[in-house]
């Protein structure tokens, strides 16, 4: 694979749309100097988030067992001890939150893809990830008040795990020719090997 293409799939979800933070997120991606190659407004299906979630056969029981740790590490007591049943509650109640009302998809591409949208995304609850990422600086929910409310963690955006999920997760909300291949004058100074031409 040409690591220049590295592709990541990344979606804000109807909380980022209702807070008017669509221009906020996409500024913060596009800063990084990854190309955005696709982007739409999507009002999901159940079906398509189901799918989406379980493009990694093992996400069940890593979600389940993510949030497990969160209550551990506070001192508390999980709402249940088993991962792959704690991922199911998850699932059912993202379905719900991610149908809820329009969300944005979109295709980021360039070096260091996914791990650089994850970095700037931040760890899942916002009430816990760092100053300086979307979750930690625009928003406030955390497991907890999601639990005893019943509902989702709201967290304003999906960024694929790894480039194995994100080429799943591109082909599900995307077709190949909504995808656009184009080059952006700035990448020569992120990419190219010599820098000559520069001065003249
Ligand atoms: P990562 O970025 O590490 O993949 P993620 O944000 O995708 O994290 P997942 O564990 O894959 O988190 O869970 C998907 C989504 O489900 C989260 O973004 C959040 O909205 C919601 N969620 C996760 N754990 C819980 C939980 N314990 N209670 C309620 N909602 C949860
Ligand atoms: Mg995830």
């Amino acid at each position: 694979m040409d690591f220049k293409k590295e592709k990541t799939l990344v979606l804000i979800k109807p909380d980022g749309i209702q807070r008017g933070l669509i221009g906020e997120i996409i500024h913060r991606y596009e800063r990084t100097g990854l190309k955005l190659i696709g982007l739409k407004l999507v009002l999901p299906t159940e079906e398509l988030v189901e799918h989406h979630y379980l493009v990694d056969p093992d996400w069940k029981i890593k979600s389940g067992q993510k949030s497990i740790d969160a209550y551990l590490a506070k001192g508390l007591t999980p709402p249940s001890s088993e991962p792959e049943k704690m991922g199911e509650l998850i699932l059912e109640k993202l379905k719900k939150y991610l149908t809820s009302g329009p969300v944005i998809a979109m295709v980021w591409q360039g070096m260091n893809a996914v791990g650089v949208i994850r970095k700037i995304t931040g760890a899942t609850e916002p009430l816990t990830s760092d100053v300086g990422t979307i979750r930690g600086d625009l928003t406030i929910d955390s497991y907890e008040i999601a639990d005893v409310d019943r509902r989702s963690v709201r967290n304003l955006i999906h960024a694929s795990s790894s480039i194995i999920d994100a080429e799943k997760e591109i082909n599900l909300w995307f077709k190949p020719e909504e995808l656009i291949n184009y080059r952006l004058v700035g990448e020569s100074i992120l990419y190219d090997v010599n820098l000559d031409g520069i001065l003249e």
